[in-house]
């Protein structure tokens, strides 16, 4: 890694006008320019600077916006050069395939131009994951979160702390000569005070800060019931598109259908299970096409995904005797379950106002009309304030996402500086006190990345998409 120009497609495969491949490295420039027939026009781009450029590849040629960042003012500080194509995954995919056929040019694995840009000290580690974290961001707290991270202030308020971890570092070191006496009395008022200091602004640190696992999607929550109950036109109300299949035949719906939506902030990832419960679909002689494999697949993810939920959503057909759906909610196992009565459009208001007295705790929607849709999310982000991590919990968006590398970087940090203030109080020597700030300073280096090893590197660029 980090040696050679790197290739990759800068944007998300599908549908959209514009693609962009993106190279880095010394070879850049010459690469691109070797398929260009004015290349010229691209060798004399000094800085940063943007030109029109016909590339010719095999019998295509084609008409691109090139940008150059020569060295070092680019993301990675190395010669960087963008090809703005219309995003045909096919067109994209020959000028890739050309290229990466130049000399000195490889594809480029994940996170390695963020790797770049951390290894050439463009931004400090604390950044490079925030911008995995801006990518992955399902709403507006977290984006501004990530922001921050991004910005550095994350970094910016590790360094303030290790700021402090030194000065207290120093002195107690300037003072082990004094071992055999006591700890002169006005350096160890200095000292204390500077760790409380720090163990005070570690806590705050720490308190701002909000897990965010990669790939994390928020609150899981699955909608089950008996096929046909609306589960997969709740699902198209809630996401407000035409994800998941409606379809007036039972069962349709075979693989779990998911989406994510931001509720006032909080992530929520929206689970359409496959065919609801297949034994009672079964039973009910419902399903009798599938397969005997399909069904058994069916039901591992069924199992899978319930086992997984934060919150399952019962969807009971209000227009039919609920009884059997009504049997099958009482025999799932889940730690939150919500009652939901849809197709409320088809029933008349004496027959709401029975089904609402008899189950007061249920919801009643109807995902045809959109009607009940508003307080079903609330009631599920009341449940998600709930029921969820003690950061989610309070409701506060959080200051800073951090990884999990990150939070174990912090609680290192916390538990290293703690024991050093218990070995001062105790009285259990000077160098054990030292030796536990250098092990809080290392876990605040790690968090920036100045003495992060390579392992843990690797760890954190392997969960980037290849274009960062
Ligand atoms: P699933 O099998 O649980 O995913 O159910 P679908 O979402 O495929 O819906 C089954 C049928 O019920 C379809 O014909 C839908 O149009 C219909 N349906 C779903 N929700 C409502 C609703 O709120 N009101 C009415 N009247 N019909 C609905």
């Amino acid at each position: 890694m980090l040696d050679g120009t790197i290739l990759a497609s800068a944007t998300a495969a599908g549908t959209s006008a514009r693609g962009v491949l993106r190279l880095s490295g010394p070879d850049s420039i010459a690469a691109v320019g070797n398929l260009a027939p004015q290349a010229g026009l691209l060798e004399s781009c000094e800085g940063f600077e943007g030109v029109g450029l016909d590339l010719q590849v095999d019998e295509l040629l084609l008409r691109c916006w090139v940008i150059v960042y020569r060295a070092p003012r680019s993301y990675t500080c190395e010669d960087m050069v963008e090809i703005h194509l219309p995003a045909s995954l096919p067109l994209m995919g020959l000028v890739a395939r050309r290229l990466a056929l130049e000399e000195g040019v490889r594809w480029a694995g994940p996170g390695e131009f963020t790797l770049r840009a951390f290894r050439n000290g463009r931004i400090d580690l604390a950044q490079a994951e925030a911008v995995a974290q801006v990518i992955s961001a399902t709403g507006e707290a977290e984006l501004r979160a990530a922001q921050r991270g991004l910005a550095g202030e994350l970094g910016a308020k590790a360094g303030a702390v290790s700021g402090l971890l030194t000065r207290s570092l120093a002195l107690l070191e300037s003072c082990i000569d004094f071992s055999d006496e006591d700890l002169p009395e006005l350096a160890a008022g200095e000292i204390s005070a500077g760790l409380e200091e720090a163990a005070a602004a570690l806590e705050s640190l720490g308190e701002s800060t909000t897990l965010r696992m990669a790939g994390g999607d928020g609150f899981r929550c699955v909608l089950s019931g008996l096929p046909n109950a609306g589960k997969s036109s709740l699902l198209n109300a809630l996401l407000g598109n035409r994800e998941a299949l409606v379809s007036e035949l039972a069962g349709t719906t075979r693989d779990p259908v998911r989406g994510v939506t931001s509720e006032a902030g909080l992530a929520m990832m929206w689970i359409d299970l496959a065919g609801a419960c297949p034994a009672e679909a079964a039973a009910a002689g419902l399903d009798e096409k599938m397969s005997s494999e399909t069904r058994a697949a069916v039901e591992r993810l069924t199992s899978f995904e319930l086992e997984h939920a934060d919150a399952v959503l019962w969807l009971v057909d209000a227009a039919s005797d609920p009884v059997m759906s009504l049997e099958a909610c009482g025999a799932l196992d889940s730690r939150v379950k919500l009652l939901v009565f849809n197709k409320a459009d088809l029933l008349d208001e004496g027959a709401q106002a029975v089904l609402r007295r008899q189950y007061p705790a249920a919801l009643f929607v109807s995902a045809l009309r959109g009607t009940g849709i508003a307080s079903l999310r609330e009631a599920v982000r009341f449940q998600a304030l709930n029921n969820s991590s003690p950061a989610v919990k309070d409701g506060a968006p959080p200051e800073f996402l951090v990884s999990a590398h990150q939070e174990s970087s912090l609680q290192g940090a916390s538990s290293a500086l703690e024991r050093a203030l218990e070995a001062l109080t105790a009285g259990l020597g000077l160098e054990l006190a030292a030796a536990d700030l250098r092990d809080a300073l290392r876990c605040l280096e790690d968090l920036t990345g100045k003495v992060t090893p390579d392992d843990v590197l690797a760890h954190v660029f392997s969960s980037f998409c290849i274009g960062k």
